[in-house]
């Protein structure tokens, strides 16, 4: 559904993506690992229209334009690293920011009313200043951000970071729940062992490129690691 061709972005003089080529399939979860810096969330950033790039973004057959709020408008839409909730807005008022887009504003009610259904936790929270969450409850509010913009493609970018193990369960519990519903997701994740347990293609980068794609079905958890941490006799 999303393909990427020869793609090369990075920041000014810059170049931090070399030529990557990817294809996400609808209604699959696409996890793409790598080290620190390996350009992912560059990856997402270029995406979503942050950055500029070379080479070719389609989108169902047809090349992406525009800036990044005409592409939250065409259904490509991000969950930010480290969450980037809006502090000082209540719960309700982030979530219905997720529902700018012109296409989304007609059933604004019952779109909310899926979310909260969603994440009841939520509901009894949605009159509380998102700045005073857990970061759990953070990281469901920008899920549930990213949800009210009804995506067609949905990027989530490290949602584990910075949480508790038992968070982490919970956080990949609802990534499992958006699978399951259909939705296509691409998810940026360094725990590589949670990444696998979800994911149905596992791509892994490594300074920009990107190094190995495989169904996950077919990665080993310890080759993964030597090609991620690029140990003697094991890389590419
Ligand atoms: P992490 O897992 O640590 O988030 P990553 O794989 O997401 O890493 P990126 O954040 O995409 O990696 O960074 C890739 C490279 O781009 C790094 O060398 C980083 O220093 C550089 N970079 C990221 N953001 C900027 C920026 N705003 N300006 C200049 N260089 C940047």
């Amino acid at each position: 559904m999303l393909e990427i061709r020869n793609l090369s972005s990075g920041y000014g003089a810059i170049n931090v993506l070399w030529d990557v080529n990817l294809t996400f399939r609808e209604g699959a979860l696409t996890a793409i690992v790598g080290p620190n810096g390996a350009g992912k969330t560059t990856l997402l950033r270029t995406l979503t229209g942050l950055i500029p790039h070379k080479g070719e973004i389609l989108l169902g057959g047809q090349p992406l334009k525009g800036k990044t709020w005409d592409l939250a408008a065409q259904g490509i839409v991000m969950v930010p690293e480290g969450r980037l909730v809006f502090r000082d807005m209540s719960v309700e008022e982030n979530l219905c920011l997720g529902a700018y887009p012109a296409r989304c504003r007609g059933d604004l009610s019952a779109n909310l009313e899926r979310m909260y259904a969603f994440f009841p936790r939520l509901k009894e929270r949605r009159r509380q200043l998102a700045g005073s969450l857990s970061g759990g409850e953070a990281q469901m509010v920008a899920m549930g951000r990213g949800l009210m913009a009804k995506p067609r493609i949905l990027l989530i970018d490290e949602p584990s970071l910075g949480l508790a193990p038992v968070i982490v369960n919970e956080v990949f519990d609802i990534i499992r729940k958006l699978k399951a519903e259909g939705t296509t997701i691409v998810l940026i994740e360094q725990n590589t062992r949670m990444a696998l347990k979800v994911a149905d293609d596992v791509h892994l980068m490594r300074s920009g490129k990107v190094v190995m794609s495989e169904p996950a079905a077919n990665v080993d958890l310890d080759r993964l690691h030597d090609l991620y941490f690029a140990r003697e006799g094991h890389a590419p």
